[in-house]
């Protein structure tokens, strides 16, 4: 192909999004992707390959072709992805690369392409059960609306970011920092960002969340009915009542299914809640930034009044401990069954020590999600709704930037990927505001003839890792971040 071949001293115009940038020679374009050397656009990153070779976290390197043994073509060692191939646009081309390999005697061929995402956005998970807003509550980066909270998960806090309607339906300062939040999210990097009427949190793929400058270091074991059931056990015997202080249900080990079950004696406890079960709580408090997820740093504030019929008595022994045992206090009732905070016991230690050591490390967890469906599909086949059927039938493998997607059942190609299993600054942007993600196919030789593909643009791995494509013949190496 004869990419706008002009003398030097010339401006030539990038054809790989809309935005169709004039570029003069040694300059980049809007998007600091693609420039143009000695009168030719070139992709400023070089094509990255994965190499199982390279160790887990190893080094990353020009690839040169005198790296290469020709004799691995034929396993699976070596991958093209998409990170720095360029892009299928206008679209009714083929993909910059149609990659032919063979894997156990079978001829596959990995279609890869730099795809512009309009509708995408990332879902982010964030191990706390400290409350950082309320579900529906608009999420801002540098005070604009980028996503919003969503339902919580199970020891987790949720945000859906980006989409089209912020990326293209609202105003143009908003347009631009959801497009900058989501690159920044999705290439790895630390993005502040605030909820309404909440939190400020520090979001960083695969690392703790830093919740309103405190930095999180442990999910939470379960709900508060959780953890009794789990270490009931460990406390009998050694306190009177336990009480485990969260915010989604607060659980009380004397009247729990788990005490009964042991036989625990009674002990007169009241909790301000509202009674779901035995021994499980509702709305003992507020949500907020204390005990398990609770607006309380006073656990005594939940408890009513103590009733000497059913069981208080003066010296009854109280534990409370919340969720990640990051909080706790032992009481002893007075004689008038007031409970007064006492050192805890060293039998009791190693309990409280079990439920922090049942916590997993609290991380913040980027999915990027995206609609393939559209018009890339026709860099890949001439028929675009093959691809669609082949994905749905499980015939073609999609991945980003070499990381498995979860393809979405039902229409289109809606699709969902991790980006820690990406290389590094696998995700771009262009000015329109859009985002540019790695995205490459991979489906048997004979079934891409048989979708209608571009079966004249495919390459052997050997020629591409030679030549180069359109955009500039760099490539890189790096490790595969799993097996
Ligand atoms: S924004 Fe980037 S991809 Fe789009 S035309 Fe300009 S240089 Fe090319």
């Amino acid at each position: 192909m004869d990419r706008q071949r002009t003398t030097p001293a010339d401006k030539i115009r990038c054809d790989a999004c809309p935005v169709m940038c004039y570029i003069a020679e040694g300059k980049i374009g809007a998007c600091d992707r693609y420039a143009n050397r000695d009168g030719r656009i070139i992709r400023c990153d070089p094509l990255t390959v994965l190499d199982r070779r390279i160790e887990q976290g190893g080094e990353i390197r020009p690839f040169l072709k005198s790296d290469w043994d020709g004799g691995l073509v034929a396993g699976d060692d070596l991958f093209v992805t998409a990170v720095g191939s360029g892009t299928t646009y206008p679209d009714y081309k083929p993909a910059p690369f149609i990659v032919s390999r063979e894997i156990d005697g079978v001829d596959f061929v990995t279609v890869v392409t730099e795809a512009i995402f309009s509708y995408c956005g990332v879902k982010v998970k964030i191990d706390t059960d400290r409350h950082i807003g309320r579900e529906g509550a608009v999420v801002r980066a540098q005070g604009e609306a980028v996503g919003l909270m969503i339902t919580s998960e199970y020891g987790s806090q949720m945000m859906s970011l980006g989409g089209v309607d912020h990326l293209t339906g609202g105003s143009k300062p908003e347009g631009r920092v959801t497009c900058d939040t989501l690159m920044r999210l999705c290439n790895r990097e630390a993005v502040a960002l605030e909820v309404d009427g909440g939190a400020t949190v520090v979001v960083q793929a695969g690392q703790a969340p830093v919740v309103d400058g405190h930095r999180e270091e442990r999910m939470r074991v379960g709900c508060g009915s959780a953890t009794i059931g789990m270490f009931a056990v460990q406390w009998q015997g050694l306190v009177d009542e336990v009480v485990v202080v969260d915010d989604h249900i607060t659980g009380v080990v004397s009247e729990h299914q788990a005490g009964k079950v042991l036989g625990w004696p009674d002990t007169g406890i009241r909790i301000k809640g509202r009674r779901s079960t035995p021994g499980r709580y509702f709305q003992v408090a507020e949500p907020g930034l204390g005990w398990g997820g609770t607006d309380i740093t006073d656990p005594l504030t939940i408890l009513g009044d103590w009733n000497p019929k059913k069981g208080a008595h003066p010296g009854l022994t109280l534990l409370m401990v919340s969720t990640t045992g990051e909080q706790w206090g032992y009481y002893v009732l007075d004689d008038a069954l007031v409970p007064r905070p006492a050192d805890l016991p060293d039998a009791l230690k190693p309990s409280v020590d079990l439920i922090a050591e049942n916590c997993e490390p609290a991380m913040c967890t980027v999915m990027f999600m995206g609609g393939a469906g559209g018009s890339l599909r026709s860099g890949v086949t001439k028929n675009p709704v093959q691809l669609t059927r082949s994905v749905q039938a499980l015939k073609t493998q999609v991945t980003v930037g070499g990381a498995r997607a979860y393809v979405w059942p039902g229409g289109g190609i809606t699709l969902m990927a991790d980006v820690t299993q990406m290389p590094d600054d696998a995700f771009g942007y262009v000015p329109t505001p859009a985002i540019v993600a790695p995205l490459e196919f991979t489906l048997r030789r004979d079934d891409y003839r048989a979708l209608g593909g571009h079966d004249g643009a495919v390459r052997t791995l050997d020629d591409v890792l030679e030549t180069g494509g359109a955009y500039g013949a760099d490539s890189r190496a790096v490790a595969r971040k799993r097996s």
